[in-house]
Parts: C-alpha cells; structure tokens; sequence
C-alpha cells in the first residue's frame, strides 16, 4: 500500500498523516525512504540484518522505474519488502502551476506540513533545467528578494528537495538532467539536507544527474563555501555577489555584515585552489546603483584571482514599476568586464509573466492561505 499516494489526493491529509504514523512504526526515525542517501540505505540494511547491496536496487526502484510502493521494487527478497513496508514515499503536490509565454513553468509545491514552496523549470536548446527551493522562506533578508519578506517557516528535509524533481518529471513527462539550487531560501543555512540531496541526486543508481550540471547558489556564507571546498561537494558553485562595495553590499545584503567582501572572496578563492573548478558569480544589475562603470573596475579587481564566470542579470522589480534594467547600461558593463578577459553573459529574463522572481507566488499563496 502507497501511503504517500493516499495522502497526496486527500484534503485533510494532515489529520491522515498523524493517524498513519502512529499505525506504522517509524523506521530509524526516518519516514520518507526518499530521505536515505545510499551509504545511509546501506546502513540501514546492515542494521537490520540484511544485505547493504540491496540498496542499488533499491534506489534503481525509486529513482529509474519511480515505483510508487516499496512492494513494487524488483529485484529484492519478499522479507526485505516487508522490512521496508512501513516507509512512505511522499512527492509534494504541485498546487500551482503557471506556464510563461517563454514556456517557463513556474511551480508551488505543498508539502504534508501544509507548507509551500516555487520552483521553476526552463528550457533551454540543450533540455530542461530545474530550479529548486531549500527552505520554506530564507532569513538571510536581502532587500531585493520577495523570499525576504515572507515567514520563515524551517528547512527543506533531503527528500522535500529532491521530490521536487520528481514531482515535475512526473508531471511533465521529462528527464531533468541539470538543476540550480536557486529557488526559495538559502542553501548554505540547510548545509546538511542540502549537502544531503546532491548525494541522492548525482548517485549513479539514483537520478544520476552529473556534479557539474547542478549549481547552488549562495548569497555569501562564508563557513558553508568552506565546507563545500573541504567536503568536495558533487555541484559547482554559484555566489550572488550584486555589489562591489561592503557598505552598498551590507546594506543589500545583511549576510555581508558578517563576512564582508574580502572575507568572502578569501573563500572563493579557496575554492577554486581546492576543487579546481570555477565560480558563477551572479550580479543583478541596478541602474545607477552597481552598474557604472567605476563598479565594473572594482568588479574586475574583486575577482581577479578568482578563476569565475560573471552572469550579468536584470532586477526583477518586486512591485510594477521598480527599477527595471538600462539595457544600454547592462551591454557597456559586459563589454568592460569583457576586455579585462572575464567572461560574462548576460541572462535573459524569464518567466517575469508568470511572477518569476523568487518568492513573489509563494507570497501570493500564503495571502490567499491567510484571508
Ligand atoms: N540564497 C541563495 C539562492 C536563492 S536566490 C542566493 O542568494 O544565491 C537565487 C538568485 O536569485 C540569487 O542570485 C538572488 O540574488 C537572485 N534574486 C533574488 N531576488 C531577485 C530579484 N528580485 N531580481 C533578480 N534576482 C534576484
């Protein structure tokens, strides 16, 4: 019997959630077998006398053929079947879904908890990329972000980040093999469910996705970019960098009062010397603000240790009629930054139809909640 299928098309699923938890036990206080990396499954079969290769099999059920049940995973003995019976399979459930004229679809996700979160899915010429939310809200309050101004309501578990992809595969019929961990809240706040869902992401009998076309994007936790480097995480990095000098940062940002410009660069560049790879620095173009050219030359100093790419992005205005992009602006920037030998692209907008900026439909949703 799938119980996260039973709850998912219920209205009070809540109320059915208590009452099924207290009917079935509660496997190593673990309920989501979605929630196990594969060392972990491994683990957990040992624990309960069983075989640890099991969990290739397992895995290839849940993440290959996406069974719906754990009684309809091949390739196991019926008493393994039974072990795992009372673990749940939940997908969050798409309670909105908009499609942009640019074919961008926007989602909001609803968990058990009642809880909601966005995620997007663009197209590109090369497939799919999906963008997936960390938290349910962010408390790191940068002033241009809508996920700013909404409660904070906890972490993202392992398996809540990646049943968003499930959800929209299912959903829309296709093979996501690129993410950016760029939606609603702040990666490095949930490092360990985080950290966690890349394992079940990139494991090679699990959706299999590769290291190096998943991104997660931080605003500047300087401890958590450490991490990342120390850990040898199977993603590259993106950082939203968006000012160049600490007071306009700081006050944009209030993560940079705690580690400031050159705390943060230290780190980058720490990276990159331990992984080898190059960081995505973001910068949403403010005009007037951070996007004269005196800002590109303090920009090219701040990096130039730093083996990166720039992604030059539009604000997207929270309410009609914020600051929009000076594309005249916008194109002399790239160009600055471009013949000091950096290599910057500028990202198109999409889905600003559909609220595309981060947070705007899952604000629409707890007003609509809170009537
Ligand atoms: N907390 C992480 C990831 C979530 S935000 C981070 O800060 O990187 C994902 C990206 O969207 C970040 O680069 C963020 O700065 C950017 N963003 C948020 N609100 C925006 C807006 N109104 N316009 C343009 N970019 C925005």
């Amino acid at each position: 019997m799938d119980i996260g299928r039973i709850l998912k098309g219920c209205t009070c699923h809540r109320l059915w959630y208590t009452h099924f938890m207290k009917a079935y036990p509660i496997p190593n206080e673990k309920t989501s077998l979605y929630e196990y990396t594969k060392e972990e499954l491994r683990s957990w079969l040992l624990a309960h006398d069983d075989k640890a290769a099991h969990a290739e099999a397992i895995y290839e059920g849940l993440y290959r053929l996406r069974v719906r049940s754990t009684d309809e995973i091949p390739g196991i003995p019926l008493r393994l079947k039974e072990k795992l019976a009372p673990f749940l399979l939940p997908r969050p459930a798409i309670a909105t879904r908009r499609v942009s004229k640019d074919g961008t679809i926007k989602y909001l996700f609803r968990f058990l908890d009642g809880q909601a979160v966005e995620g997007v899915l663009l197209h590109y010429e090369h497939g799919h990329i999906l963008c997936v939310s960390t938290q349910k809200g962010c408390r790191m309050g940068c002033d241009f972000c809508a996920s700013s101004r909404l409660p904070y309501a906890g972490n993202l578990s392992a398996d809540e980040i990646v049943g968003q992809l499930l959800a929209v595969e299912e959903k829309e019929n296709v093979s996501i093999r690129n993410l950016v961990y760029m939606g609603i809240g702040e990666p490095l706040d949930n490092a360990d469910e985080v950290k966690r869902s890349l394992q079940i992401f990139t494991d090679q009998h699990g959706p299999g996705i590769g290291a190096r076309h998943i991104s997660v994007s931080t605003c500047g936790v300087v401890p958590g970019i450490l991490r990342m480097a120390e850990e040898n995480w199977p993603c590259r990095l993106a950082v939203s960098l968006h000012h160049v000098d600490d007071q306009k940062r700081s006050q944009s940002m209030p993560v940079n009062r705690k580690w400031n410009l050159s705390a943060l660069m230290q780190a980058c560049k720490t990276y990159t010397e331990k992984t080898g790879t190059i960081i995505l620095f973001e910068y949403a173009l403010i005009p007037g603000v951070n996007d004269r050219p005196a800002d590109a030359t303090r920009l090219i100093a701040l990096v130039k240790d730093i083996p990166c790419r720039i992604n030059l992005i539009g604000l997207n205005p929270l309410q009609q009629g914020g600051p929009g992009t000076d594309e005249e602006a916008a194109t002399r920037f790239r160009a600055q930054l471009q013949q000091a030998g950096l290599f910057a692209s500028k990202r198109k907008a999409l889905g600003q139809d559909i609220d595309g900026a981060c947070g705007q439909l899952r604000g629409q949703f707890i007003q609509e909640e809170t009537k």
